[in-house]
């Protein structure tokens, strides 16, 4: 028991550091890209009139960094698991080859779609939704510093995933950080509050079944429709896709303004 707790205590500030760099870096560069392109484009594709407020940004950057830390406590649990046999973890290219990497990264991304669906939505049942979910809506004009803006019992749910998936699936060492950087990636995407994507991720065209900004801010506008992460494959089989979605990306790529 001492030797676990050891171990645990030993690897937990090291991941509380990736945990919160992941997040600092990822809002950072995508509130700098959005300045930077502010002016030769990006105001003109603006999600919403309002504008968030400074209160807004400082109560946003203070969640996520509370939830980089629950999911810091959460995550060093695997570490445990992989000295212990219960995950496994593996360092070795050679192990299983570079078609199960990529293969068993694209299937954690679709897990994670599924997951994240199932619970937003249980998360927005009224008897659920104060407790876990509330928070994350305090932000009706979302900024990419609310990526990690949850209430602590709903970090805790997101930060159950990947402690769960592991221990279901092996994964590479590279394939999981690969996770970690599209998971942020997109999630301060779909925070911007001005359409990043281009026309080809409109729905109807060869990227349209992946989400937008424009997907979540609506989410955020409306709290009823487009529950989805990455995908909108469960928006549209369970018939909770915003009714305007298309029509508002699509206004949105007439501007003529490409990102
Ligand atoms: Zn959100
Ligand atoms: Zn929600």
């Amino acid at each position: 028991m001492n030797d676990l707790l050891r171990t645990y205590f030993d690897a937990w500030p090291g991941v509380w550091a990736m945990d919160t760099a992941r997040y600092v870096v990822a809002a950072t560069l995508m509130a700098a890209i959005v300045a930077a392109f502010w002016q030769s484009g990006l105001a003109r594709r603006k999600l919403q009139n309002r504008s968030a407020t400074g209160g807004d940004i400082r109560r946003e950057i203070l969640a996520s960094l509370r939830s980089a830390l629950i999911f810091s406590l959460m995550g060093t649990v695997v570490i445990v698991g992989v000295r212990q046999g219960w995950v496994t973890l593996y360092t070795d290219f050679a192990a299983a080859g570079p078609l199960y990497l990529v293969l068993s990264l694209a299937f954690m991304l679709v897990a994670h779609d599924a997951y994240f669906y199932w619970m937003h939505r249980a998360m927005h049942h009224r008897r659920l939704f104060r407790l876990f979910h509330r928070h994350h809506h305090l932000s009706q004009t979302p900024t990419p510093w609310a990526a990690y803006s949850f209430s602590v019992p709903e970090a805790i749910v997101q930060g159950a995933f990947v402690p769960l998936f592991l221990t279901l699936v092996p994964m590479h060492g590279l394939a999981l950080f690969g996770f970690g950087i599209i998971q942020i990636a997109r999630n301060v995407m779909g925070h911007a509050g001005t359409e990043l994507h281009p026309r080809a991720f409109g729905p109807g065209h060869w990227l349209g079944w992946n989400n937008t900004t424009t997907h979540h801010d609506l989410h955020h506008q409306t709290g009823r429709y487009n529950y989805g992460l990455y995908f909108r494959w469960w928006d549209k089989l369970m018939g909770t896709e915003h009714p305007d979605y298309r029509r508002k990306f699509e206004a949105i790529a007439a501007t003529g303004v490409t990102p």
